[in-house]
């Protein structure tokens, strides 16, 4: 038989064989399906819940067809079909087709069998592969069809918010004999023309291929199948002709990126998994070399609860090695926002979920799709028992190309993973020529490793692998002109990673996204929620373990602190804290803030009761002392406001000691008042014997002195405190995205609605107040406080924000000189330019810090503190915390409404570290807790202190499965090398160090000596302790 001649004419030939759209009349793809047969009867009944089972099919169904729509958006359809196979079919392949715009789930005899969605290329359910003439012939299946798509329902565009109205069509339902032998063919065909295409003309394989599909369609005749094993030899003759030994290996995993929520609420997502896995189920009974990765803790628990049965099976194939879980966190979390402890939590409850669920621990950290890596991550992770790590989203820089796809990873303590980035750059991929050639072109360490990633199934929305997936890729595993192709897993990939590593390179740092900077700041509320729930548990944890501590008979809360903690963790999934998601998951996860904080407000109720029973006046009003609880680790000396009689508030000065309490009778003098004197320009000046503000009508400080030194903080003829307002409209990701050229548009706010006037005129606190127009229609209320002995002036800021696509920042020009300013992480800080030097520094415009930023010269510095805020950046000399923003997709609502936030301005001389900024942050954070109490004395009681300033006891909680037992966590904050002594008074029979899974660490039991426990730290380093108490 002749080659072709001519090259495209023979492309375009093959091309049209397998065309969908073109000469179906006679082509193979329209043999692909023979006989079809539409189903004996067609009925449903619509619902807006998502109910089970058991409670759809006793409905009532009424008759249905092909061609209806229904809606709207996200109801729930159920369908019951009746359907006969026709006795002719026997022998045959016989599927369920269904095609509509929702997505569906198969069930039969009362289990979920099948997840259906167009998008996905899932249309299909095999009833079986050879009618056998003895198999019942009559069949009833239900299909829950959900009216919302794999990805929502947005109007017009994916992330525009979801269309509330929308319809969703049935546009197929029938049985049909499926030719299995034309879908092999099929797919040799779209892989050799695929290889024709993309290795280029120049290529011999290219040709080689191009040449063997020609003589396939030349051998096949479409309407005699007897024909076809001649065309398959062709192409096995080919895929067979193998690679030699230097050739790139690629590891291809099943996966199904499922975002917990994001344009569909977190019911839906329960769905998605269901949908997803059972069809990764059905996969694998067909293909037992199937290997699927699959992340979250909490959805592998939705689906345990939900749908038992279908666990069931996921167990199974957990055991047979090929559904393998990982990730080791409760969901996919932020990479940035949440605390430190917050990220610990992600993995005490991931990897233990994992371990009591499938006896066994992740090894990898799995977070392909996070809006960028925090420094402190890889200490975190091999804390947690885990060395290795897979991500991919910094291809999605916009500036800068990372310059690796595999390299170690170093954090801020100098811990090292072991990272990987699927060089296709993506985690959704189909198995296709050009994405394997794809993931060998771009990998940027393909010198120095021969492996790499290759994640295969529909994602984002659920939806997973599919057999057609799996099957380009068997044809690809070893064939001359394509990298390898192995269906694998992460412990293969990355053992063989790992024994090839000493050529790699080492990234120091964190892993900043270049994109997506506006979710630092995107609905405020959320990040609030965030804030304010992880000082809540903190706090009802101290709390509680102090009660415990105390005897008693007090029950620690393990399992309701367990409960609200996986909502707060489910809260930091990667579209949910960012506030990348739509109105109806802000309003679940408000609704789980909520929660926690009443929940919380409840706990620690219980505690203090417990704790402080016979301090406590059971009366309010008639009480002549307050207790005061301090639940940070450092003796406070601070302004509170106590509850008099008849629901009045007076102030007091007070010392607590670091954890524990104290009752204060009498309260303090201040060594100087605050004093606030208004000038005659209209200008107000306030000072407390520490700092001295002088604030001009509109509230901005025009100074901002330390009284000792008289070391001023404001440039001459500079304001501090300026709000401006920028235009903030990106490219396309709405909700994400905040672009450079936004800095081109500022304007500073400075219209006065009410010019600033004395609230409160001093003693213990002094306090101005004003308010501004902010652009058309939005308002700022706010009142800046100076307390007694305080060395931060604060601002208390209330917002009703209207706005459009507008961004409000509030804005520091400080008297500082400093190349470098420094921002707090989990647990540790690090530095970022202030300058916009080369394209790295300034892709860097807008960043994000946890409770303060601070920028230093030598002696001197001002830290902004803040209350709720993520967003915030250095340029030059000016610091400038992102308040609000407003944009419109995926939630049109998005940040409208009243908003009340606080941050603060601490000048220091010294170093942030000596000034105790780090301490002041927490303080803002951690108010102090006030009681009334019985007058009668008491010693002020402390459970904890610790000997440095440079370590944090961060955690205090009841050690996990060890009711005597309390965990401790601690850590360097300075960036320093330093002993520390733990002090205690709880009753402490034994010590000893703790990995962050509390798991003891061998070799390690601590010395208990009258100094207390003696602790070694290394710049940022993170330790959990055990403390086994005396019964
Ligand atoms: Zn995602």
């Amino acid at each position: 038989m002749a080659a072709p001649k001519h090259r495209r004419t023979a492309l375009e030939r093959v091309e049209k064989f397998l065309s969908e759209t073109y000469f179906t009349d006679c082509n193979l793809r329209g043999r692909l399906f023979g006989d079809r047969c539409p189903p004996v009867s067609l009925s449903c009944f619509q619902t807006p819940r998502r109910i089970p089972y058991d409670e759809a099919v006793k409905q009532e169904f009424r008759p249905a067809q092909v061609g209806d729509s229904f809606g709207p958006t996200w109801e729930t359809c159920w369908f019951k079909v009746e359907l006969s196979i026709p006795p002719a079919w026997t022998g045959r392949e016989v599927h369920f087709v269904w095609e509509s715009d929702g997505e569906g789930m198969v069930w039969r005899d009362a289990q979920p069998v099948q997840g259906l969605t167009k998008e996905g290329e899932k249309t299909s359910y095999i009833l079986t592969s050879s009618m056998k003439e003895t198999e019942p012939h009559s069949l009833t299946l239900y299909v829950e069809l959900a009216c919302n798509g794999l990805f929502g329902a947005g109007k017009g565009s994916m992330i525009a918010p979801p269309d509330p109205d929308k319809r969703f069509t049935l546009s197929k339902a029938e049985l049909v004999v499926f030719n299995r032998d034309v879908y092999e063919l099929l797919v040799d065909l779209e892989i050799l023309l695929d290889m024709a295409q993309l290795l280029g003309e120049e290529n011999q394989r290219s040709s080689q291929a191009l040449c063997a599909a020609n003589r396939m369609v030349n051998v096949c005749d479409v309407t005699d199948p007897s024909t076809f094993p001649a065309a398959r030899t062709l192409a096995a003759a080919f895929f067979s002709q193998r690679n030699g030994e230097s050739q790139h290996s690629i590891h291809a995993m099943g996966h199904c990126h499922i975002d917990s929520a994001w344009l569909w609420p977190y019911e839906e997502t329960i769905r998605k998994c269901a949908r997803s896995w059972v069809t990764v189920v059905r996969l694998m009974e067909r293909n037992p070399e199937l290997t699927f990765a699959c992340s979250q803790a909490q959805q592998f628990e939705w689906v345990r609860s939900w749908y038992p049965g279908l666990y069931k099976q996921i167990q199974d194939f957990v055991a047979k090695g090929q559904f393998i879980p990982v990730g080791g966190t409760w969901v996919e979390m932020d990479g940035n926002l949440p605390s430190g402890e917050s990220m610990v939590r992600q993995f005490l409850q991931g990897q233990r979920f994992f371990q009591q669920q499938f006896g066994r621990l992740c090894s990898e950290f799995w977070l392909p799709d996070t809006f960028g890596y925090s420094a402190q991550l890889p200490q975190l992770m091999r804390g947690c028992g885990i060395r290795r790590f897979l991500t991919q989203k910094l291809s999605w820089n916009l500036v800068n190309s990372f310059p690796h796809h595999t390299f170690f990873w170093e954090g801020i303590d100098g811990s090292r993973v072991l990272t990987h980035f699927p060089p296709g750059d993506s985690y959704g991929m189909q198995g296709r020529v050009e994405e394997v050639l794809r993931t060998v072109k771009n990998n940027k360490d393909k010198g120095r490793v021969n492996h790499s990633a290759f994640l295969f199934g529909f994602g984002d929305g659920g939806g997973g692998p599919t057999q057609k997936m799996l099957d380009r890729m068997k044809r690809m595993s070893d064939t001359d002109g394509l990298p390898r192709v192995q269906i694998s897993t992460p412990d293969q990939l990355f053992s063989a990673l790992e024994k090839e590593s000493s050529q790699l390179y080492t990234w120091v740092g964190e892993l900043f996204l270049e994109l997506h900077n506006g979710t630092y700041t995107t609905q405020a509320q959320i990040k609030k929620g965030n804030r304010e729930c992880e000082r809540i548990l903190h706090d009802v944890e101290v709390l509680s373990t102090l009660a415990m501590a105390q005897g008693a008979g007090f029950q620690y809360p393990a399992s309701q602190l367990q409960r609200l903690w996986r909502l707060l963790l489910l809260n930091q999934f990667h579209d949910v804290l960012p506030g990348s998601c739509i109105q109806l998951v802000v309003e679940d996860a408000l609704q789980y803030y909520a929660e926690i904080r009443r929940a919380g407000a409840g706990l620690q109720q219980e505690a203090v009761q417990s704790l402080c029973r016979e301090l406590l006046e059971p009366e309010a009003g008639n009480a002549g002392s307050t207790l005061v609880l301090n639940t940070l680790p450092w003796e406070r000396t601070e302004v509170v406001a106590k509850a008099g009689p008849a629901g009045t508030e007076t102030l007091a000065l007070v010392t607590v000691p670091s954890m524990g309490y104290a009752v204060v009778r009498e309260p303090l003098l201040p060594p100087q008042p605050v004093v606030v004197r208004k000038r005659e320009d209209g200008s107000i000046a306030m000072e407390n014997g520490v700092i001295a503000a002088c604030l001009d009508v509109m509230g901005r400080l025009t100074s901002l002195r330390l009284l000792d030194s008289q070391r001023e903080s404001v440039p001459d003829g500079c304001c501090a405190n300026q709000f401006a307002l920028f235009d903030d409209v990106p490219l396309y990701w709405d909700a994400w995205d905040v672009m450079d050229y936004h800095l081109e548009t500022r304007k500073p706010v400075t219209t006065l609605l009410k010019p600033l006037e004395v609230t409160l005129a001093g003693g213990l606190r002094g306090s101005v107040s004003f308010s501004l127009q902010i652009g058309k229609s939005s308002t700022l209320t706010q009142e800046i406080i100076l307390d007694a002995t305080c060395p931060y002036l604060r601002f208390l800021t209330q917002v009703e924000w209207k706005e459009a696509h507008k961004f409000l920042k509030v804005e520091f020009p400080v008297q500082v000189r400093s190349p470098n300013a420094t921002y707090e992480i989990q647990f540790g800080h690090l530095q970022r330019p202030t300058h916009w030097n080369t394209s790295w520094d300034w892709a860097r415009f807008e960043v994000w810090a946890h409770k303060w930023l601070d920028l230093s010269e030598h002696g001197f510095g001002v830290a902004l503190l803040n209350g709720c805020k993520y967003g915030a950046s250095a340029h030059g000399n000016v610091l400038s915390l992102s308040l609000l923003r407003a944009p419109k997709s995926p939630d049109a609502t998005a940040d409208m409404g009243h908003h009340q936030f606080t941050y603060a301005v601490m000048p220091h001389l010294g170093s942030f570290q000596d000034a105790g900024v780090i301490q002041r942050a927490y303080s803002l954070n951690f108010p102090l807790h006030t009681l009334p109490a019985r007058s009668a004395p008491c010693p002020p009681y402390s459970a904890f202190s610790v000997s440095s300033p440079a370590v944090v006891l961060e955690t205090v909680k009841q050690a996990e499965d060890r009711p005597g037992a309390v965990l401790v966590r601690l850590y360097e904050a300075h960036g320093s090398t330093v002993v520390a002594w733990l002090q205690t008074s709880l009753p402490v029979e034994e010590a000893m160090l703790c990995d962050l899974l509390e798991r003891p660490v061998a070799a390690e039991r601590l010395q208990l000596e009258p100094r207390g426990l003696r602790l070694s730290f290394t710049p940022f380093r993170v330790l959990s302790l055990l403390l086994v108490l005396r019964q």
